[in-house]
């Protein structure tokens, strides 16, 4: 990396944008001097692109590379792409690509994501690109942390992790959902790799990508990944969540970020309640498990199964109801009830110590 790219990778917040595929010289150079013109520093866009279905547009592979040196040369941008196997690390690599990211769905794969970091342990350090690792498709930590290790394992400097949701069942309205707990928890594992949001795979909506970058900000990542087109509907991949460089400044210029931190008395007042709180709902929960204790009493001196599903869904679908109607998403209603039954049961089977559950 290049001493005006090692710049550009130092700010912070630190912004990358740039269209989900490279489709043309044109789109490409027109996306770029816009996003120059905007104040980025960093370029993204996809050469190699993992689509679901076979027929869908894969991308232009190794003719953008050429694209992205003009982007370099014509406007001193980064620039960066996504590579999934060794063949594109050796092409960027010769190519002086600035940033490689590894995509969600070659993350999970710890055989590809050795070959990678096999493939970038031939190049010496001051030629190593960025590393920017985005967490697999599954809401797993592990193998996001693992990934990562396997970089470091063959001595990759600068390593990123990019942020962008995980595929669940869960049935809200955005693509990829955020479980923000993990990239937390990420965090305090690898306090040392930077921590950025693609609010754009998160939301798979142009609309709310603004509401999740600044969701991001408030919970101090390092700065964001963004998709960008300067014509989102004639997208080849990806139209519904990009939004124009101009979109973006604006987005960007409305971010709020908070840098106090004051604790005064109103605020310790309410942290107050908040801890006279919590105590009330663990006094509720150890009443609430000593009934379920007397609930196993009479099971067993009934003859009756601990597991008493439909029970339990009526009891579920009571509090999901009163959830929604108080401002609680479902999948939190749910959460905090399958793990109140969890307990529950194990209260009705007393010879189970916790720690063998699950
Ligand atoms: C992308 O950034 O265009 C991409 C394919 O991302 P992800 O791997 O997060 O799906
Ligand atoms: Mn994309």
């Amino acid at each position: 990396m290049n001493v005006q790219a090692h710049n550009h990778f130092s700010q912070r917040p630190l912004y990358i944008a740039g269209p989900c595929s490279a489709e043309t010289e044109d789109q490409v150079l027109c996306v770029a001097h816009a996003l120059h013109q905007a104040g980025i520093g960093i370029f993204r866009a996809g050469l190699w692109k993992p689509r679901t279905h076979p027929d869908a547009f894969d991308g232009v592979g190794e003719k953008g590379i050429a694209w992205l040196n003009k982007v370099q040369h014509s406007t001193g941008m980064a620039v960066a792409t996504e590579v999934a196997t060794a063949e594109h690390v050796r092409i960027c690599c010769n190519a002086h690509i600035d940033a490689l990211w590894i995509g969600a769905r070659t993350t999970g794969n710890p055989f590809m994501m050795q070959q990678i970091a096999n493939e970038l342990s031939h190049y010496p350090a001051t030629d190593q690109p960025v590393i920017m690792v985005k967490n697999p498709i599954s809401p797993d930590l592990d193998l996001w942390l693992g990934a990562i290790e396997r970089l470091q394992q063959v001595g990759i400097q600068h390593i990123i992790a990019i942020h962008r949701g995980f595929s669940t069942t869960a049935s809200a309205p955005l693509r990829n959902q955020p479980i923000w707990s993990i990239p937390i928890e990420l965090h305090k594992r690898m306090p040392h790799i930077l921590l950025l949001c693609d609010p754009s795979h998160i939301t798979g909506k142009a609309e709310w990508v603004a509401t999740v970058a600044q969701q991001a900000i408030c919970l101090n990542f390092d700065g964001l990944m963004i998709e960008a087109h300067c014509d989102p509907a004639q997208a080849r991949s990806d139209a519904m969540q990009q939004i124009t460089p101009q979109e973006l400044q604006t987005m960007l210029s409305n971010l709020q970020f908070r840098q106090q931190n004051k604790v005064d008395a109103e605020l310790l007042t309410l942290r107050q309640q908040i801890d006279e709180t919590d105590e009330q709902i663990w006094q509720l929960i150890r009443q609430r498990m000593d009934i379920a204790r007397q609930i196993g009493q009479y099971k067993a001196q009934h003859n009756m199964p601990v597991l008493q599903n439909k029970r339990f869904e009526q009891v579920l679908q009571k509090r999901i109801n009163w959830a929604l109607e108080n401002g609680i998403s479902e999948e939190t209603a749910k959460q905090i009830m399958h793990l109140i039954h969890e307990e529950s049961v194990r209260m009705q089977m007393p010879d189970i110590p916790p720690h063998k559950i699950g």
